[in-house]
């Protein structure tokens, strides 16, 4: 096969055509800064507002409750250290769980060296954290709750309205991660009581660079970056007018294809989930069956190498990834699969395949016999697995 079989969505997506269409006038028609007064640059501003009212609908937000970022790093970065800041009067405390993005969990271990204190919650086998565990963490000075909505290793999703309500009926803040949720399953703030919650224009379709943090009404976080006035005094800079406009269409495409892509894609996931556990032996997914996000697979494969593993794969013309991009090139096991109960020696051999709407079955087919190939032949040369097979043999 010649062409690239693209298989970690998870990490980036490729950015629509739609989506390039759309920015190009703004690099070179329409370049003016929107702060600017002539008609150059308010069709600039038009253009801006467009975007944010598509975001805020797409949540059942206000347009004036969208505050765009330059990704969802900062958007983590921003509600986790202005609410602390800002509320650090009321409280130091701060809930997370262990499997969080680095965007949060290093935030976080930030925040725990000014001072703050920061609960890291287990999860359950799957990934999911346990209700029961996040109201004994509840403590008088807890000011926020930062659960992520899906994960992005595992694809474990949240059951973010009863946190929600938790957070809510404790008067404690709720910020969600939702950079893998966001354009894959629906969301609501009104309904699920989030009030803050960070999205990323390159994990759906969109352009990298672009970003945003909904903030709801009331909340009095302070500028994360200072400046100018740009983004109602919340954050300063020149608006990245392109990014935006490009993150405004892969919304506005996301949700009107969402139903589409969702039923698509499940049924390729289900495909490739059954075909590699039914003929690959010593393998497990990691991450719930159902409960996951509609495009994510994680496998571990017993007595592989994950890295070996990825290595032989792109050789075939197949990117994947052995956990998240972030910690590649790093030798410690994926934080997200100890968490949920792995032995080291296993969580190495882990294999993550995320998909994205263009994927096909002959693909799907044209991986799982690759992956069986692949794991066959690197088994024939560990000493492990050699150990492992006269022991069974004995028995
Ligand atoms: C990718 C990702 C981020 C970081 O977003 P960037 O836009 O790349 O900065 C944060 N959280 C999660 C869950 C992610 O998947």
């Amino acid at each position: 096969m010649e062409k690239k079989i693209y298989l970690d969505n998870a990490a980036t997506t490729k950015t629509r055509p739609a989506v390039v269409e759309a920015m190009l006038p703004y690099f070179t028609e329409y370049y003016g800064n929107p702060s600017s007064v002539y008609e150059l640059a308010t069709q600039n501003k038009k253009a801006v507002d467009e975007a944010r009212n598509t975001i805020a609908k797409a949540l059942n937000a206000e347009s004036n409750e969208i505050y765009f970022t330059a990704g969802g790093t900062e958007s983590d970065n921003w509600a986790l250290k202005a609410t602390a800041e800002a509320y650090s009067d009321k409280g130091n405390h701060i809930i997370t769980s262990k499997i969080e993005h680095h965007a949060i969990l290093h935030t976080c271990e930030y925040l725990e060296k000014r001072g703050f204190e920061v609960t890291y919650l287990d999860v359950d086998e799957y990934g999911v954290v346990k209700m029961e565990e996040l109201k004994k963490a509840i403590r008088p000075t807890t000011i926020l709750i930062s659960i992520m909505a899906a994960n992005n290793e595992i694809g474990t999703i949240q059951p973010i309205k009863e946190i929600g309500e938790i957070a809510k009926a404790n008067n404690i803040f709720f910020h969600t991660d939702a950079v893998q949720a966001f354009g894959q399953v629906s969301l609501d703030v009104k309904d699920m009581n989030i009030d803050m919650l960070s999205a990323s224009g390159h994990k759906l379709n969109g352009p990298k660079g672009i970003g945003f943090l909904y903030i709801k009404k009331g909340l009095k976080l302070r500028s994360f970056v200072h400046g100018g006035a740009q983004e109602r005094q919340r954050r300063a800079g020149t608006e990245n007018v392109p990014g935006i406009v490009g993150f405004g269409k892969a919304v506005e495409i996301a949700m009107n294809t969402m139903e589409e892509r969702q039923k698509k894609e499940i049924e390729l996931r289900d495909y490739l989930i059954d075909r590699v556990l039914k003929e690959v032996p010593y393998v497990r997914l990691n991450g719930h069956r159902t409960g996951r996000l509609p495009n994510n697979v994680n496998f571990a494969f017993q007595f592989i190498e994950g890295e070996s593993l990825l290595i032989m794969l792109d050789m075939q013309n197949i990117c994947a990834s052995s956990g998240s991009a972030c910690t590649s090139g790093s030798l410690d096991p994926s934080h997200v699969l100890l968490a949920i109960g792995l032995p080291h020696e296993i969580a190495h051999g882990s294999l993550r395949l995320t998909l994205g709407d263009d994927n096909s079955k002959e693909e799907m087919d044209y991986v799982v016999d690759t992956i069986k190939e692949i794991v066959t032949k690197l088994r024939s040369m560990s000493p492990l697995y050699e150990d492992f097979v006269k022991s069974m043999s004995r028995q």
